[in-house]
């Protein structure tokens, strides 16, 4: 575990995503922190982060989580992150790494299943229960052979339990679950491709539907903006 691989791939004199603390200390009896970034760089995915011995954890999942216990989501570990990343939300510069509008789609804490993290992470199979605003419950990550190269691919599953659902979280609850907005709507704030951005938010919210639906939004202005080129 370690931050190398993540400093040497950013410029923080241009990025304004978070150089990061030397490592934390393993954290002993405070909550682990759980968050997905959902990111839309040159390709849409969701970054999923589990604080463990002072970093986040990072496996980048392309479809999302689902809730539905038979489908297994791609999972592919990247380097890890800094903890202070979990809650950042905005734009990285065009031309950076992972250049594009960063939402921080759920946070929360989590909780292992297993009495050995590290063992359960080499072994590539690490049972773990999820206290966020949107996923909840009992999920396991499980490495596969597939995909070669350095980095491992896994499997991001949802155990059967009260939480399970068909029905499609990533499309259903879209915003930020840091400040409410779509992801069009933070790369307007924060002077990003918005029309890139848009790309990211379900195609009937950009629309306008869902910015309608949330009251703090003047009804018309989001829809327009989000539209202008
Ligand atoms: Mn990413």
């Amino acid at each position: 575990m370690s931050l190398k691989e993540y400093r040497k791939k950013r410029r923080f004199d241009t990025t304004p995503e978070p150089a990061g603390r030397e490592e934390l200390p393993p954290s002993s009896g405070k909550s682990l922190a759980y968050v997905i970034q959902k990111h839309q760089a040159s390709h849409l995915h969701y970054d999923f982060r589990l604080e463990w011995n002072g970093v986040l954890l990072s496996w980048a999942v392309p479809k999302g989580p689902s809730l539905d216990p038979s489908v297994k989501r791609l999972a592919m570990e990247v380097e890890d992150h800094p903890v202070e990343y979990g809650s950042f939300e905005g734009v990285i510069p065009e031309g950076e790494y992972g250049g594009g509008t960063v939402m921080v789609w759920d946070r929360g804490t989590w909780a292992p299943e297993v009495p050995d993290v590290n063992a359960a992470l080499a072994k590539g199979d690490l049972k773990f229960t999820l206290h966020g605003a949107k996923l909840k419950g009992s999920w396991v990550l499980v490495r596969t052979r597939g995909f070669g190269g350095k980095r491992s691919s896994w499997l991001l599953i949802k155990h059967r339990d009260q939480f399970a659902s068909t029905k499609d979280i990533t499309l259903e609850e879209p915003r930020s679950a840091l400040t409410g907005r779509l992801v069009a709507e933070i790369a307007q704030a924060e002077g990003g491709n918005v029309e890139k951005a848009a790309a990211g938010d379900p195609p009937d919210v950009a629309k306008g539907k869902a910015v309608a639906r949330r009251p703090s939004l003047p009804r018309r202005s989001p829809r327009k903006r989000i539209r202008a080129k």
